[in-house]
């Protein structure tokens, strides 16, 4: 039996086939995943995962799409929605959260907020996925997710799976040692800090606020670029003369430098192209390579996936 019969085996939704990842980014880009599959228990998953392995299938594991750049050829092989069983967090002793990765970062700001305790406050309207912001270290307001974690619990793509404290786990800007593994995150930890429920509510919305005002709402990826250190990256694409650059329906926003937002109808590769005359032009003016922050996949992007 090949892969693709087998997949039909192991899964109890039937996967969708040739599915536009343009329905499953934030930018609303992205051509099809060969298999896009949702396991609904962690033996799903776990059965998934040693098949992909035993036939040297790619998989790609999708939080909400709020960070990628998917390519106008798509993702051959299976993308991975946690959404069928690592949607669920609780509150334990001692100002402890426990969530799945696939809960969204907004439910669990609120819901710290709600019960009084405070960390969380930075993340607020940060868009994504509990384990795509642990993969990110998503960050906002000069706070980052690794303020936070205590431990994290992963899959590797041999089916091992392991709780991992904070002290083996090493973390930077936009950067967590996951991005250099092969592993799934299925859950994380975090420390919170019982505080004063009225000014932690009052915090959360301040930061929805200015968030609000300040980021487009045309559909984007949230920051394109990497701030290259002291210098934030939307004001040296101000400065470089690069906003309102567009190729086709790609576009830097006219309000924030650092974003690039999608139109109507752009594809992966009008971004691109984007992209690539954005970083000529703050070459130019300050010789400086601006680094990418969105992360590209796909056929013809960087990275087919995890293997
Ligand atoms: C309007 C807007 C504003 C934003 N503002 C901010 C901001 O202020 N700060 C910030 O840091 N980011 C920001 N972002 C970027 C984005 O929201 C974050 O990077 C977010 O953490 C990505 O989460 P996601 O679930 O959407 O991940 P995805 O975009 O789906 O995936 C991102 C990467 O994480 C990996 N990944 C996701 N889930 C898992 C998992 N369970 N296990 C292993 N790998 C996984 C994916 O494979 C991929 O490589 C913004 C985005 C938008 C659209």
């Amino acid at each position: 039996m090949d892969w693709k019969k087998k997949l039909y085996h192991i899964l109890s939704v039937p996967p969708l086939v040739e599915e536009p990842m343009s329905k499953h980014t934030s930018l609303r880009i992205g051509g099809p995943a060969e298999f896009l599959v949702s396991p609904q228990s962690a033996a799903e998953l776990q059965n998934l995962i040693e098949m992909a392995f035993q036939y040297a299938v790619p998989l790609f594991v999708l939080g909400q799409g709020t960070n990628l750049l998917v390519s106008d050829r798509g993702l051959r092989g299976i993308v991975v929605s946690l959404s069928g069983f690592c949607s669920t967090y609780e509150f334990l002793e001692g100002g402890l959260l426990k969530a799945g990765a696939a809960v969204s970062l907004f439910k669990l700001c609120q819901a710290a907020a709600g019960k009084g305790l405070g960390g969380l406050e930075f993340a607020t309207g940060i868009p994504g996925s509990m384990g795509g912001a642990l993969y990110m270290n998503a960050g906002a307001y000069g706070s980052s997710m690794s303020n936070l974690i205590r431990e994290v619990t992963t899959i590797d793509l041999r089916g091992k799976r392991c709780v991992r404290p904070v002290e083996e786990l090493k973390f930077d800007y936009r950067w967590s040692s996951f991005q250099d593994e092969e592993v799934i995150i299925l859950e994380g930890l975090l420390a919170l800090t019982p505080g004063d429920r009225e000014k932690i509510l009052a915090r959360t919305a301040e930061v929805l606020n200015d968030r609000q005002a300040k980021h487009p709402h045309l559909p984007n990826a949230g920051s394109v670029f990497r701030n290259p250190p002291g210098r934030p990256a939307g004001k040296l694409i101000e400065q470089a003369g690069a906003k309102g650059l567009a190729v086709g329906d790609a576009q830097v926003s006219l309000q924030h430098g650092n974003f690039i937002v999608n139109k109507g109808r752009a594809t992966a590769s009008d971004v691109l192209k984007l992209i690539a005359m954005v970083k000529e032009k703050v070459k130019e003016k300050f010789d400086l390579d601006l680094a990418l922050e969105i992360k590209v996949i796909g056929e013809n992007g960087s990275k087919q996936g995890r293997r």
